[in-house]
């Protein structure tokens, strides 16, 4: 590994983020002194083992005001994911019937794919919300689809690409009126957006420890509505340990973190506006996650721009990589935006570990290396 002072400055908070060091302690914690196995509750160390999955199952519960009892700890989003849709299939009304599910266009790849998968297997018939061009949701699409008999509405509390929050409270109620019930993906917005599992009524709510500072490897999935079964195997209690103190360090730091990663984005946004000519700002400014910034320069290829930070920045174009070719964001595309911007689009997000000479660095590296390129395209 580089030395510290040698590695690219860290702006792709959304694929994920470094771990705090007081949620390390955790995860070491549980690693070298809670051993035991959570199975064994005969002893001693078992029964530690599973006090601290309790732990993190409250912690989590208090991060999105759930009850403890409701959270199913889980590998990741993905995985919650998964579990949630198998389980609103399984428990559908009509059992000879698909289950109507209705989603956003700008759902992330692991929603997409568990609904794809619900829908192939004959379980599920799939509709679309659009969104406009700053990814804000069509809620009179969404209305009506709820009158027309959607028994699932899924969407995001924010989106991974462009950060646009989303108003998830007024979709459980519009959910809640038909009876239709929510997949609540909560990846993005745990920890820096206030969210309310109980009192909205969701019906799945899911999050990953990953994305709010915590280990990689843990999330979890919030229901209320009925059995879910358990994962397989010993559970990874020093991840789940990481969870918990992820939560709860956002929990009771995140109205002060969040405002102060305000602060760095706007101060990147500006310092780019300033410097590169022709700059787009992308999302919904309005309705944005405080650390998210998303831009498009539309006459220079991003993959060009990325390659030549390579070394100073680490940022994302937002592609998902298929069999081994990069195909452009089905967010942006769902957005409407023109194929300039799309091919230009790059994906920032700052972090709590990041400081403002980081930020103006990152923005003269990156205006110089956009510079650069204009000049040899
Ligand atoms: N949902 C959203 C909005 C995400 O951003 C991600 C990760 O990028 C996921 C789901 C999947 O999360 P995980 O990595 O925990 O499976």
């Amino acid at each position: 590994m580089r030395e510290p002072r040698e590695r690219p400055i860290y702006l792709d908070h959304h694929a994920t983020t470094p771990v705090d060091p007081r949620v390390i302690e955790a995860v070491v914690h549980a690693m070298s002194v809670g051993y035991g196995n959570p199975n064994s509750t005969e002893h001693f160390y078992g029964v530690e083992a599973s006090e601290m999955l309790e732990s993190a199952r409250r912690e989590v519960a208090a991060l999105v005001s759930a009850r403890p009892e409701g959270v199913h700890l889980t590998s990741s989003s993905t995985a919650a994911i998964r579990t949630a849709v198998a389980h609103a299939v399984e428990r559908r009304a009509k059992k000879a019937q698909p289950l109507r599910i209705v989603a956003s266009r700008i759902e992330h790849a692991a929603v997409l794919n568990a609904l794809a998968e619900a829908e192939r297997a004959g379980a599920a018939e799939l509709s679309w919300i659009p969104v406009d061009h700053h990814a804000r949701l069509d809620m009179d699409a969404l209305r009506r689809e709820c009158r027309s008999g959607a028994d699932l509405v899924c969407v995001m509390a924010a989106n991974n690409e462009v950060g646009t929050i989303y108003d998830t409270r007024t979709v459980c109620e519009l959910a809640a009126e038909t009876g239709a019930s929510t997949l609540i993906d909560a990846t993005q917005a745990a920890g820096r957006v206030d969210l309310r599992f109980s009192g909205w009524g969701a019906t799945y709510m899911v999050l990953s420890a990953h994305k709010m500072y915590g280990p990689k490897g843990a999330g979890a999935l919030v229901t209320d509505a009925g059995s879910i079964p358990r994962s397989e195997g010993t559970p990874n209690v020093p991840a789940f340990a990481g969870l918990g103190e992820a939560c709860r360090l956002r929990r009771l730091e995140m109205d002060e973190d969040e405002p102060a990663a305000a602060g760095l984005r706007d101060r990147l946004q500006e310092s780019l506006l300033n410097r590169v000519p022709g700059l787009v700002i992308n999302g919904d400014p309005p309705a944005r996650l405080s650390h998210s910034l998303h831009v498009s320069v539309p006459d220079v290829p991003n993959d060009l721009v990325i390659s030549l930070v390579r070394a100073q920045v680490a940022l994302s174009t937002g592609s998902a990589c298929h069999s081994g070719a990069m195909e452009p964001s089905h967010v942006l595309r769902a957005m409407g935006l023109s194929l300039a911007l799309q091919e230009g689009a790059l994906r920032m997000a700052v972090g709590k570990f990041n400081d403002a000479a980081e930020i103006d660095a990152a923005a003269e590296y990156l205006s110089s290396a956009i510079a650069r390129a204009r000049a040899v395209l």
